[in-house]
């Protein structure tokens, strides 16, 4: 066991929260720690051309923002490491975090939360299997490039599968758009441009039995009518899940109220949690707006509650 490293403030998760709060935080001489977690600069990392982060006039690709928000951190000489949460203690009025099963212990006056949330999977064993050997993505603006021309399937049917769906028929030769209700969850504008896509193929009460490949990849996908009970095999090559996500929030969930989905519950307005001095921003927070300029926004919040709280406490 190492020695305990004490900070002021602690943030856990490197996204657009992360860094944000990082940048307020440092700035108002905290000396923030970050430690980036297990997907170094979050979700961005994994999208292409980002077109709605303001002061991007002509756009920019999602890993490279996150290159700048770090550089920016980086600037006001925020601590940023590798490695992630394994475990809290948020008892006392000095906050426990262990970092990689135990190898660092960190005692933090305060602690801001910016896990962000991940993809969920159906969680059918070929649907895994085909993940590592390529096929199955969770991201169509990711790699729907891969799939130029070909026949693909999406499953879900909120607005991420509705956006994704017509994103990918732009590529794609065919989009069949595997939906396991008789409606969609997508909102009215959304519904529309799907069903008025051409190469979309909405399959109604419908879920997905098995996804088919070799050593290739994927090359069909099985699916059955929930209310006839047929099958039908559908011969693509690319296969998309967009089903929702989950927050990336276990780890405190023995010391922090959430909802049924794992959303950390903060005090409307502010970004404080049932525990004081501990802080959640970002979609590990937010499941309605879960944009990266909100998620930003909020790590500013985080970052200026913090700063607070360690004045009220006289901690400097
Ligand atoms: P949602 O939770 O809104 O939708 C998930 C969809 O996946 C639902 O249609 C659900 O079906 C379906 N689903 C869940 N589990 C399964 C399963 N095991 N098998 C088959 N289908 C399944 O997630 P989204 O990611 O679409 O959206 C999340 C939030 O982000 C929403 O609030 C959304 O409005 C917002 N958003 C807004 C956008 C925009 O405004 N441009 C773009 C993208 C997202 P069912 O309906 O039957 O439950």
């Amino acid at each position: 066991m190492s020695t305990p490293e004490k900070v002021n403030c602690l943030i856990i998760g490197s996204g657009p929260a992360g860094y944000t709060a990082a940048i307020y935080a440092a700035r108002a001489d905290l000396k923030p720690m970050m430690y980036m977690g297990p997907e170094p600069g979050g979700q961005l990392t994994t999208t292409t051309e980002v077109e709605n982060y303001p002061g991007f006039p002509h756009g920019v690709q999602g890993p490279e923002m996150m290159e700048l928000f770090k550089k920016q951190a980086e600037r006001f000489a925020t601590d940023i490491r590798y490695g992630w949460a394994t475990k809290v203690d948020f008892s006392g009025p000095v906050h426990k975090v262990w970092v990689d099963d135990g190898k660092v212990e960190i005692h933090a006056n305060t602690v801001i939360i910016a896990t962000g949330a991940s993809a969920k999977w159906l969680g059918l064993e070929s649907e895994q299997k085909y993940r590592s050997i390529g096929g199955v993505s969770a991201c169509a603006v990711c790699d729907g490039f891969f799939y130029r021309g070909k026949d693909v399937a999406i499953v879900g049917a909120g607005d991420t599968a509705a956006e994704e769906a017509t994103y990918l028929a732009k590529l794609c030769n065919k989009v069949y758009m595997i939906v396991r209700r008789e409606e969609m969850r997508a909102s009215k504008a959304m519904q529309h441009r799907v069903l008025n896509t051409p190469n979309i193929e909405v399959l109604w009460n419908t879920d997905t039995k098995e996804v088919l490949g070799d050593d290739k990849g994927v090359n069909a996908v099985i699916v059955t009518n929930s209310k006839t009970g047929e099958d039908r095999k559908l011969d693509v090559y690319g296969f998309f899940v967009a089903i929702g996500h989950k927050p990336n929030t276990d780890v405190f969930k023995d010391w922090l109220e959430m909802d049924e989905a794992g959303y950390i519950k903060t005090i409307p307005g502010t970004s404080k949690t049932n525990i004081e001095g501990v802080f959640a921003v970002g979609d590990a927070q937010d499941k309605v707006y879960r944009q990266a300029v909100t998620a930003a926004g909020s790590g500013c919040m985080g970052a200026l509650d913090a700063e607070r709280y360690l004045a009220s406490k006289g901690i400097h």
